[in-house]
């Protein structure tokens, strides 16, 4: 079995649950990809596990940290937490919703963590999303 999903597995037994063939296709359909929302995933399952299971193993999988919600205005992306992949950010375009991956500098992480320690917190751990324009929707916009 893929690393991943032992360790997906284990969690799941953790907390009185087994791993059942829906949850490791949503899992798997989440693994190594950008973002997806909820109509996202259900297609790139779809056909093999129906739209309610997709949701109820969402469902389960955010109250055991296994995927975490990302907000982009009204509308909301799945992905997996950071247990399941390195820790990361995301840009996300304000026009056509795409959203891409980046790694943060350890400049940056550091400056986090101290304007946590300034405020007299012990950081541990932080959101950070940048919006703006892709580079298609920049030839788009007219100016
Ligand atoms: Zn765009
Ligand atoms: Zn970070």
């Amino acid at each position: 079995m893929n690393k991943m999903l032992e360790l997906l597995s284990e969690s799941l037994k953790s907390n009185g649950h087994s791993l059942t063939k829906t949850r490791e296709k949503v899992f798997l359909a989440l693994l190594d990809r950008e973002p997806q929302t909820m109509a996202d995933l259900a297609n790139s399952v779809g056909g093999k596990v129906d739209r309610a299971s997709v949701y109820r193993t969402i469902a389960l999988f955010e109250k055991l940290g296994i995927t975490e919600r990302l907000q982009i205005g009204w509308k909301y992306k799945i992905e997996l937490s950071d247990t399941f992949a390195a820790h990361h950010h995301h840009i996300t375009c304000t026009n056509c919703n795409k959203t891409q991956v980046f790694e943060e500098t350890s400049i940056l992480e550091f400056e986090l963590k101290q304007i946590a320690q300034e405020a007299g917190y012990t950081e541990v751990g932080h959101q950070l999303e940048i919006r703006g324009l892709c580079t298609s929707c920049q030839h788009k916009v007219i100016k």
